[in-house]
Parts: structure tokens; sequence; C-alpha cells
């Protein structure tokens, strides 16, 4: 059970999070129909008068763009507003992840997006690492990534996590940590709720965007970390043999930051992990506003 934050938003306004409730006739909850964010915060260890968030106008440009994607037109000006008075209400006092969510709202059946009332709602959980950050093992899933021609993959649907919640838990109960999906052209698209990264011969590999993955806000930090550090990126198709072979294998994501792989099936990955490690230390040093060349990815919200 997690440890909820006490004041959640919900229709329009804040409320005490018991007190967010929806109906079981909710139309979501039977379609699928919803979409959302997660996004980090931590008590800024510089100032206990400030929060801190990461990438806060991704975060939320990426929500609106699902919002979008369900017909539903929420401004992301609008959610940033919503989620600093969020943040200004609960006055976290560790590390947590925030969790908005847009979704058809109305009572009632027939899957559609047209004629519906839609919603809006945030709330949060306290949140230390989601993954073991020594390292996991993953198993290849017999489940592939959906392809966007089916399901839109550059919004964060919530029927979509079907796909990673069948490959998670056949990970989890064939005894793996996490799984890799494969798309539908067996080409290596990502994990359950991250991205991955190979390194080979010192430079980094991740599959681009035409390989189904998630528009994932720490990818693009990764990305752009890597390139500032002079280490060169290919985002390009990435064969399950390549993965079995690499000299390093990462997961990024917002709960799970940077994960290195351990192992893969009946596979090692080396123990050796430089530029996972380089990359990790700046990632973390940045999200705790010690690294002044990357602030503009750093949201300051004060408490006053
Ligand atoms: N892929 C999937 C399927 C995810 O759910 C997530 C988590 N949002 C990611 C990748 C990583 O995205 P981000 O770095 O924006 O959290």
């Amino acid at each position: 059970m997690h440890n909820f934050l006490p004041t959640a938003y919900f229709e329009h306004q804040f409320v005490p999070f018991k007190e967010a409730n929806i109906s079981i006739a909710t139309h979501a909850l039977h379609y699928g129909t919803g979409a959302f964010g997660g996004m980090r915060g931590i008590p800024d260890p510089q100032n206990p008068n400030q929060i801190l968030l990461f990438r806060l106008d991704r975060h939320c440009q990426r929500l609106s763009q699902s919002a979008r994607l369900l017909h539903f037109d929420l401004p992301a000006d609008k959610i940033e507003q919503i989620i600093k008075d969020f943040v200004q209400k609960n006055r976290p006092q560790t590390s947590f992840y925030i969790r908005p969510f847009v979704y058809t709202s109305d009572l009632g059946i027939a899957p559609r997006l047209h004629n519906i009332e839609k919603n809006f709602f945030v709330y949060g959980i306290e949140l230390g690492d989601y993954l073991s950050p020594d390292g996991v093992s993953c198993r290849i899933s017999s489940w592939c990534r959906q392809a966007d021609h089916s399901l839109p993959l550059r919004g964060k649907i919530s029927g979509a996590y079907i796909t990673s919640s069948l490959a998670k838990t056949e990970a989890v109960e064939s005894g793996f940590d996490e799984a890799i999906l494969m798309n539908a052209q067996g080409k290596v698209s990502e994990a359950s709720g991250m991205n991955i990264f190979i390194v080979r011969h010192g430079k980094i590999i991740t599959p681009g965007f035409e390989q189904d993955i998630l528009e994932g806000i720490t990818r693009d930090s990764v990305l752009q970390l890597a390139r500032d550090l002079g280490i060169p990126v290919v985002e390009r198709p990435v064969d399950k043999s390549e993965l079995l072979i690499a000299d390093e294998v990462f997961l990024s994501g917002t709960a799970a930051k940077i994960t290195p792989v351990k192992r893969i099936e009946n596979y090692t990955t080396p123990s050796e992990r430089p530029i996972t490690e380089k990359l990790r230390d700046k990632l973390t040093a940045i999200t705790e506003n010690r690294d002044s060349q990357y602030q503009q990815w750093v949201f300051p919200i004060p408490l006053n």
C-alpha cells in the first residue's frame, strides 16, 4: 500500500485524498479511455521552503497531448498551475510522485470519445526507489508492444497498460524483475514502464520513435546529457542479440530513474557500467538542483 499525499485535486477542487472517489460506472474504468502523467518531486535539499519538480513543463505538455488524443482540450499551462497548487497544498516531506489523470468521467456504457464528459484529477504518493538501484534482471516478454496504428502510443493512454501489466507479471512470476518488450517487427521497444538504452563500444544506442516507444522524458534527458558529455548517441533499431551482448544496458523512466540491467534472460551483462553510472550521477545532481547547467529542467515550487 502506498503512502498517499493527503490532498487530491478532484472535480475542479482540492479535497482530502479519501474523498476523491469515482463511481463503478465510470466510463474510463471500463474502456481504458484515460491518460496519465507521472512526475517526480523532492524537497529541495538546499532549501527547506521549496519543492523541486523535474521537467514539469514537459510532463504537462505530454499530458495535454495525451488528452488531445482522447478529444479532451486541457491546456498544458492549466495542468501546470494545478500541479503547482497541488504541491503547495500537500507540502511533501520526502521524495514523491505525482499522478495526474484525464479520463472519460461519464457514467454509462458504449466505447467512444465524442459527446462524453471528461475530467481531470491529480493525486500523489511518497515514492523512493521503484526498481533496485543495484540493477535488475529482465525477461524478454512473450507479449509484444502495441503498434501506433492500433493504439496512439505518443500518448500515455491508460488502456495501453494492459500489455505492460501482462509483461511485468509474466516476468516477475518467472523470477525476473522487469520485462523488455519487442515490437511487432521483432525489434527492441521498451520495458513495462521505462525506455531502454544499450552501450556498445563507448556508444549509446536506443530505439527511436519508430520502434513504438513512449516519448519518455527521462529518455530525452539522457540523450541530451550524453550529447553534452561528448558520448556518441544513436537512435536506431536494436536487435535482441545486440541487447544480449551489450557492454551496458539500462532503463530510464520517471519512477525508475536510471536503472542498470544486470541480466537479460540467461545472459549476464558486465558488472562494470561506467557510462550508466556517469549518466545516473549527473541526473541525480540535476534533480537535486546541484548542477547549474541544467537549472531549466528543475522547477522550484516555493512553500512560503
Ligand atoms: N515507457 C512507458 C511505457 C512508460 O510508462 C514510461 C513511464 N512514463 C516510460 C517509458 C518512461 O517515460 P518517462 O521517462 O517520461 O517517465
